[in-house]
């Protein structure tokens, strides 16, 4: 465990490559604390070749303007998206084509369902909930598959990141949409499709274009096919629109990581701000939620429990923030493992994950604990 830069303890768990603790960040000389917490982050992404800050350069130099997500890069000749996704040299070599509506940077595979997706817990492919509309089975969907497609690039920067994979990409991953949808198509065990990542928010147009395509190509079968996007809620308010509603029509979910409530927490542990993603969540939330009216959430929110930061006074400010749209908004808290630049902080405390646990079912009527089995628990 490191030391709080800033007050000098060690008595708390203090990440060593953020070196400062939870109350600092939060109570701190804000002046200071952000200029390191920056610098933390730019270092970090220098290591694999990402741009330190979301480019922004001005006029008449700007050769892309992205208004995908919060960071609403704008890149000029050298420029890197901070998503990694759009690099006008490499693109320029025919290296690394953009993204588009039709060609998405992916990794596809087959799940068995149910899957251990954080909604596996409330959706069709887990329980008995939508059958027979959205599912083929008054149980969970044994014997079906789920398409798990992982987006490559990512709008946040999580220094605990668990799928840190998706920052490296090349040509090789990129995929026509009339060829995955094919693919999807033909195998008839397949009953869902999560986007996932990264985060989907890089390739919005992508992931709605080949649901689109999908939905044309089995409407005339009785074929069931959910769509889901697992998400950190930055994207563009349009685009996001668009997913929510071919989740509703197809009885797929919008799964949002509220990673911190805080924004100061969010910018230490994430490198971006969360105002974004809670604007986001409650104006789907508000617009969306109960309206498919039956016995499937049409959104959820999820938190992972960083030993020291995400403790049980932040989850309790989320889950209070959940519930002042509505109550019944499924939370899924899950147990933190260590991995990328936060291998040092071990899984979550136990009590920490029952206090958190116990605090958010104050708040919401359907609260979950996920990878109980880090825990040793069932
Ligand atoms: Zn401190």
């Amino acid at each position: 465990m490191g030391t709080c830069k800033f007050c000098g303890t060690t008595e708390k768990v203090i990440s060593e490559v953020l070196q400062v603790c939870r109350n600092c960040i939060l109570q701190g000389d804000w002046s200071k604390i952000k200029p390191h917490i920056l610098n933390v982050h730019a270092q970090v992404r220098k290591l694999v070749g990402l741009p330190e800050r979301p480019p922004k350069a001005a006029r008449p130099n700007i050769k892309l303007k992205c208004n995908l997500c919060i960071n609403e890069c704008c890149l000029s000749e050298k420029d890197i998206s901070y998503c990694g996704l759009r690099n006008i040299e490499l693109r320029a070599s025919g290296e690394l084509p953009y993204p588009s509506k039709s060609n998405g940077y992916i990794h596809g595979y087959i799940d068995p369902n149910p899957t251990n997706c954080c909604n596996g817990w409330f959706c069709p492919a887990g329980t008995s909930s939508g059958y027979p509309d959205f599912s083929n089975l008054k149980g969970p969907e044994f014997g079906t598959f789920s398409y798990a497609a992982f987006l490559y690039g990512c709008t946040f920067n999580c220094l605990f990141c668990q799928n840190a994979s998706h920052k490296f990409f090349s040509k090789r991953n990129l995929f026509d949409i009339e060829t995955l949808a094919n693919q999807i198509v033909k195998n008839e065990k397949i009953t869902c499709l999560c986007y996932f990542g990264g985060t989907p928010e890089a390739q919005l147009p992508f992931s709605i274009n080949l649901a689109e395509k999908i939905i044309e190509k089995i409407k005339n079968k009785k074929r069931i096919m959910r769509f889901c996007w697992e998400w950190n809620g930055s994207g563009n308010r349009d685009w996001i629109e668009k997913c929510m509603q071919i989740a509703l029509k197809t009885g797929g979910n919008i799964k949002f990581d509220l990673k911190s409530f805080n924004e100061k927490l969010n910018l230490a542990l994430c490198g971006v701000s969360n105002k974004r993603t809670l604007n986001n969540f409650r104006f789907l939330a508000e617009k969306y939620f109960g309206t498919r009216g039956n016995d499937m959430p049409e959104m959820s929110a999820c938190t992972l429990m960083v030993p020291g930061y995400t403790i049980h006074e932040e989850v309790e400010l989320i889950a209070e923030f959940v519930s002042s749209i509505n109550e019944n908004i499924p939370f899924s808290l899950l147990i933190f493992h260590g991995d990328y630049q936060m291998r040092d902080l071990g899984i979550t405390p136990r009590k920490q994950a029952l206090k958190s646990f116990e605090v958010a079912k104050k708040y919401l009527k359907n609260v979950n604990l996920g990878n109980k089995f880090l825990l040793g628990l069932t």
